[in-house]
Order: structure tokens, then C-alpha cells, then sequence
């Protein structure tokens, strides 16, 4: 299967991601069959995909027609059949449960011929693990979204024990179509690469509050306004580069041994859980939500990161 071979996608699961992916792919031109076993959660994901398309239109990264041209190719079905008949390529976005999906996996593997690429985008239950039901396990590949996904440019691309050449070359023609920038994981780790850099720093975050070097709201001031500052146009490594790699060496020669090696998250962080500090969903984590404000807040963040994606191409040009 090659990328001019798909005319038509099905997303299965209409959830936060199943929503925004399917959006991508609608944007992109190909015609979009979301299934759900719920119509209800359908019916959300159109209303999601409205609102995202108004704050596209908003900043005008997409125009009124093109964005009721989009609406008009995704179609929902609470059928698997319906929705698998004719699609070349699928992706799957149900819940994180690997019983759930291994039996979807069964089942989608029962309708859809040999030749049609299936890509998980599971976060951390590994391709493998997902593919390891499948009398076809070299078409099914990793395809790793960010939320929200039709906002973050990433795409991670997970290359399973069996998962073919040919499948991780479709998988990351597909995200270069849909104006992303796929990353290639060429082995099945947890947390891909992702997960495994975002949890790094979240590890020593929870660390510097838990051991009072820091406030919360510090630790966040750090990462805005100085090391994630830079990161959108500098990951670590050039940031090493630029600094001189003997400083850096220097440095993590004594400092390495000082950050946190914690293999289970700390006490402080399970007391906010067991709390019911959930975060904005329940009105307070490290930060207390005023009652009514999430939209507000979600909004804004998406703004923020339309801004930045639009200055990233903007300098991208010069
Ligand atoms: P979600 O709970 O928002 O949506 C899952 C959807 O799947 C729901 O609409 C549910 O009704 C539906 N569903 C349940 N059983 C199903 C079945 N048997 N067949 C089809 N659909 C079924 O979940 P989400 O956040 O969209 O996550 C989906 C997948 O994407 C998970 O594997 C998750 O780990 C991964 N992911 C999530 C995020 C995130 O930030 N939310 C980011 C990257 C990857």
C-alpha cells in the first residue's frame, strides 16, 4: 500500500483524539468514516470539530468554505463493518485498554484485506503488544498524535517487532501529507520518545516542589521562560551545541548524579490524586481553577499554539 493508493480513511474511536485526527485527515481531503460504538460520542466529535474549525477560522488558518468541505467528507457510524468497507488506511484511537483493543484488532483484522494499513495511536501499551493478535502484524505501525491533535505538529511513527518497511514508510508519507512532522521511533520502547523526554522533566519537576527548591508555579516559570523557551526552535541537543558541548559534558558529569532517580511518582503527587486534585477537570491540582474558566483556559492555550505554529512556518520560509 502507498500513499497514493489511499482515497479513503476510517478513524475508530470518536474521542478526544478520534475527533481532532479525523478533522487532519478531512482537511487533507480524504474522506473520513469515524466509528464509535457510542453515537453520542459522535455526535460530540462533530460538535468538537466545529469549535476547533471556528478558532482555524478565527486566525485565519482556514477559510469558512474549506472548512464546511472538510465537515462534508467525515461521516459517523457506530458500525465497524460500515466503516472499515473501502478504507485503505485506518487508525485507532479507543481507549487505552489493551483486552479492548486486542479484540478490535481481531475483529477489524476479519473485515479489512490483508493490503490495508492499520495504525495504533496508542500512548503506551506498545505496537507490538497491540499487533500481537494479528495474523497481519507487519501492517500495523505506530502513528503517535499530541493533543490536540489537529494543533501540535508532532507525529511519532512506532516501528513494531513485525511492523513492515513498507507500513512505517506509508505511515509517515501520511503525516507529511497532513502538513505534520513525523518523527521515525525505530524500536517499540514505552513512552516512545515523546512521553520518555515530557516524563523526564516531569520526574525532577515533581522532585523540585517535592523537596521545596521550588513552588509549582516556578517550576512552570523555569520551563516557560527559560528552558522551554528555546525549545521550539532548539531541542537539547543543538541547545548543547550552541553552549559549547565540554560545558555540557562538565556539567552532567556532577549534576547527573543530583537529579532525581525516583522510579515511583512521589507522595505529594498521589496525596493530590487521592485529594480528588485531579486539575482543571475537578477545579484544582498544583493550580486552583475558578469554576466556569476551563473553556476560557483551553482556549487560550489553543491560541498560543496556533501563534507559535504559525511563527514556526513564518521563520521556517525566511
Ligand atoms: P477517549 O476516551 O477520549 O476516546 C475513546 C473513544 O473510544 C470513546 O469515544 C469511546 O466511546 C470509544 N470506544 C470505546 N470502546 C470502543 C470500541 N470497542 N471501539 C471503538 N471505539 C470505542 O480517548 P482518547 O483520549 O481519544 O484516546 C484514544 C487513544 O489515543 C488511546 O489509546 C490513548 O492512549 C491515545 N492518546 C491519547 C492522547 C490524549 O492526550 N488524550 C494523546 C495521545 C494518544
Amino acid at each position: 500500500m502507498k500513499l497514493e493508493d489511499i482515497s479513503r480513511v476510517a478513524i475508530i474511536g470518536a474521542g478526544t483524539m478520534g475527533a481532532g485526527i479525523s478533522l487532519c485527515m478531512a482537511q487533507a481531503d480524504y474522506p473520513v468514516l469515524l466509528y464509535d460504538i457510542r453515537q453520542e460520542q459522535i455526535d460530540a466529535a462533530f460538535r468538537r470539530i466545529r469549535n476547533s474549525h471556528e478558532v482555524l477560522i478565527q486566525e485565519g488558518l482556514l477559510t469558512r468554505d474549506r472548512a464546511e468541505a472538510a465537515l462534508d467528507i467525515i461521516r459517523g457510524t457506530t458500525s465497524l463493518k460500515e466503516a472499515l468497507t473501502d478504507a485503505q488506511f485506518v487508525l485507532e484511537a479507543a481507549p487505552e485498554v489493551l483486552e479492548l483493543k486486542h479484540k478490535l484488532f481481531s475483529e477489524m483484522e476479519s473485515i479489512c484485506g490483508p493490503e490495508v494499513a492499520i495504525a495504533t495511536n496508542t500512548s503506551g501499551l506498545g505496537v507490538t503488544a497491540i499487533a500481537s493478535v494479528c495474523r497481519h502484524p507487519e501492517r500495523v505501525g505506530g502513528m503517535h498524535w499530541v493533543n490536540p491533535p489537529e494543533l501540535v505538529p508532532l507525529v511519532e511513527v512506532i516501528r513494531g517487532e513485525k511492523t513492515s518497511q513498507e507500513t512505517l514508510a506509508l505511515i509517515r508519507d501520511l503525516a507529511d501529507r497532513l502538513g505534520k512532522m513525523p518523527v521515525m521511533v525505530q524500536k517499540d520502547v514505552p513512552g516512545f520518545a515523546l512521553n520518555r523526554l515530557q516524563f523526564a522533566v516531569f520526574r525532577e519537576a515533581l522532585y523540585l516542589v517535592e523537596t521545596g527548591v521550588v513552588s509549582p508555579e516556578d517550576v512552570d516559570r523555569t520551563m516557560r521562560c527559560g528552558v522551554g523557551f528555546r525549545y521550539p526552535w532548539l531541542g537539547p541537543l543543538q541547545t548543547a551545541d550552541l553552549g559549547g558541548l565540554d560545558i555540557f559534558y562538565s556539567v552532567a558529569s556532577y549534576l547527573f548524579e543530583a537529579l532525581s532517580r525516583a522510579t515511583i511518582p512521589p507522595a505529594s503527587f498521589k496525596g493530590l490524586i487521592d485529594g480528588g486534585k485531579l486539575g482543571i477537570k475537578t477545579g484544582e491540582g498544583f493550580y486552583k481553577y475558578e469554576a466556569g474558566s476551563r473553556d476560557e483556559i483551553l482556549r487560550k492555550r489553543d491560541l498560543y499554539f496556533i501563534r507559535q505554529w504559525k511563527l514556526i512556518q513564518e521563520v521556517g520560509k525566511q
